[in-house]
């Protein structure tokens, strides 16, 4: 609020005129709280500081040397030795991650989801899939179960989908994405967190998602508590036509995995632009101002699920019920994705390393790593989430259950106005587990999040009725 008068002498002007003015009301005070962006983490900042250009450029010229990505290209011990095809790929993925674990005394547990997909449409016969993924675990016991998670495809294709023998670089589509898993990786493994992050990557993606379904799936049948996904699914910064001072972040409006009854309940009450993966879109809008001078890079939100005609690994996420997110670059260039490596009328056709722009892919990196940061260092959100709707009144009522974990300082009520895309207003409320606001429920749209003494803010929750 300080640095914000200071900035703007006429809201102080304005505010005195409203303090000073006869018919003030209790609304307008909670009115004149506008939402601050939540502090930035000094070992954060610095952790950001770390994340390299260079090392994202490594790493994705070693994806591209591969020669082919291709889900259905060669995995057998000859072909990994000769470092051609996704079984190269795969190997060399965990024992990058095997790497950074040995720098940080063995802090990551590196995994393989591996499976048998059936035959199906772009999968001639049954194929041996894998996800490789490293955890980090959450240091709080009662938090560790918590869980924040970043993804990237390290599949790739060309103009042919079924072919296991030709180049598919995959540089933009999806190196750039990989990279950011592994510098996630690499540089947040030198910190602790109370809840766990999972940095992954999948496999699959061109074929019909194959990867991400079935490690979503495994995580919703084990009950894993996943509080976001962030998927970045081509992040290169590809093209001279490009906006490099954003990245776009795709968030599903109606959910995919509502009820009947979550439906009528949406329909009823406007409730469309409030999933839960909406709010994740909003709090990485919010660690984007929040770490401004360390990221480089402003999350632009697009409220719909992804763009035409495409898709991709989030939505498997969405589809168990997980709160998932695509970041994917302001403008893409068509003739480098999906398209095999050649010249034609003067055109220069296929998803080289070349077209990326490491410095924005670091961006991009630096990014997600202050979003996973901020959410695995926060309480966990506040638990079931009510506002009472039994009687016809102009004051709002909400309540709600202490954060598991018992990591919150105490709680804070969001709101904004039904047209507004992010929260505007704040009002702190210590530890009490319900507030009455001078508010019409009617008017605007509420949340509830749990804030760490150290001013780490968890999801928003919006309530849900209560008669
Ligand atoms: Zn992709």
């Amino acid at each position: 609020m300080i640095s914000r008068l200071r900035k703007r002498p006429w809201l102080m002007i304005l505010l005195l005129v409203l303090a000073a003015s006869p018919g003030t009301s209790a609304q307008t005070k909670l009115e004149a709280t506008p939402a601050e962006p939540m502090a930035a983490d000094e070992r954060v900042s610095a952790a950001l500081g770390q994340v390299s250009a260079e090392h994202i450029r490594t790493n994705i010229e070693k994806l591209v040397s591969f020669g082919t990505r291709l889900t259905l290209s060669a995995q057998d011990p000859d072909s990994v030795a000769a470092g051609r095809g996704i079984g190269a790929a795969r190997e060399w993925i965990k024992s990058e991650f095997e790497r950074y674990s040995r720098d940080c005394g063995g802090c990551l547990e590196v995994k393989i989801d591996s499976f048998t997909e059936p035959a199906a449409d772009r999968i001639p016969q049954p194929t041996k899939i894998a996800n490789v993924y490293a955890v980090l675990k959450g240091t709080d016991a009662q938090n560790a179960k918590r869980i924040v998670l970043v993804t990237g495809h390290y599949d790739s294709r060309n103009s042919d989908t079924l072919d296991t023998k030709g180049d598919a670089p995959g540089g933009n589509d999806d190196g750039s994405g990989t990279a950011v898993s592994l510098e996630c990786a690499r540089v947040l493994s030198k910190l602790k967190f109370p809840a766990t992050i999972i940095f992954l990557t999948v496999a699959g993606e061109e074929q019909g998602l194959n990867g991400s379904q079935h490690f979503a799936k495994m995580a919703k049948e084990q009950g894993w508590n996943i509080e976001a996904v962030l998927n970045n699914d081509i992040v290169g910064g590809d093209n001279a036509e490009q906006d490099r001072s954003v990245v776009r972040v795709f968030s599903e409006g109606l959910p995919a995995a509502a009820t009947e009854q979550d439906i009528g309940r949406i329909r009823g009450l406007g409730g469309e632009n409030d999933s839960a993966s909406r709010q994740l879109a909003r709090y990485i809008a919010d660690v984007g101002r929040a770490y401004t001078d360390d990221v480089g890079v402003k999350p632009m939100l697009v409220f719909r699920l992804d763009r035409y005609l495409r898709g991709g690994d989030h939505y498997s996420f969405n589809q168990q019920g997980f709160a998932a997110v695509r970041f994917t670059e302001f403008r893409e260039d068509f003739h480098h994705q999906h398209q095999n490596v050649r010249r034609e009328n003067g055109i220069e056709y296929g998803d080289l390393a070349k077209f990326v722009d490491f410095e924005y892919v670091a961006h991009v990196a630096r990014l997600n790593a202050a979003a996973l940061a901020s959410l695995a260092s926060a309480p966990a959100p506040p638990a079931n989430v009510r506002l009472l709707t039994k009687d016809l009144e102009n004051d709002s009522t909400l309540t709600w259950e202490a954060s598991p974990g018992g990591r919150a300082a105490g709680y804070e009520v969001l709101w904004r106005a039904t047209t507004n895309p992010e929260w505007e207003h704040v009002q702190k409320i210590g530890t009490s587990l319900r507030t009455t606001l001078k508010l019409s429920k009617d008017n605007v749209i509420f949340a509830v999040r749990a804030v760490d003494a150290e001013g780490h803010c968890s999801l928003p929750v919006v309530p849900a009725p209560q008669r």
